[in-house]
């Protein structure tokens, strides 16, 4: 299987979008591409672009949120760190059968209507990886 194209994003789990974004956006710079809630993982992300990646900062919307959770238990920081590949469905049944552990089996939707799979930081000396699949025709900037 063919290696996965780039990074696509890094996530940052942050308490406040409104006071993490002067950072990114005054101080560094990037452009922000937008915001977005996706409402599957109550969070409310938002994108900054940095050369062919992207910053995704992540603000949990509820107490339930994962991003919550992570938090609580570590502080705000780095949370996941995105390959962008090609076939994110057939790739996480070939890491499934190459006994990877997985937090999805299966692909499910995300922000920009991506394709995306969590892989088991366990898999990966605790850093949470995410495969991300984003549609042919990609518009959004
Ligand atoms: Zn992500």
């Amino acid at each position: 299987m063919k290696a996965p194209n780039k990074i696509a994003h890094i996530g940052i789990a942050v308490k406040s979008l409104e006071q993490a974004l002067p950072f990114y956006t005054k101080h560094l710079g990037l452009t922000l591409v937008g915001t977005e809630e996706v409402e599957s993982e109550l969070v409310k992300v938002a994108f900054l672009q940095i050369g062919e990646s992207r910053i995704e900062l992540l603000e949990p919307l509820s107490d339930q949120s994962p991003i919550a959770k992570f938090i609580e238990k570590r502080g705000e920081g780095i949370h996941h760190i995105a390959f962008d590949v090609d076939d994110v469905g057939e790739r996480l049944i070939h890491l499934k059968e190459q006994g990877v552990p997985l937090i999805h089996e299966q692909p499910k939707e995300g922000a920009h209507h991506a394709q995306i799979g969590f892989l088991h930081p366990k898999a990966a000396g605790g850093v949470l990886y995410e495969l991300c699949q984003y549609p042919q025709v990609d518009h959004e900037g």
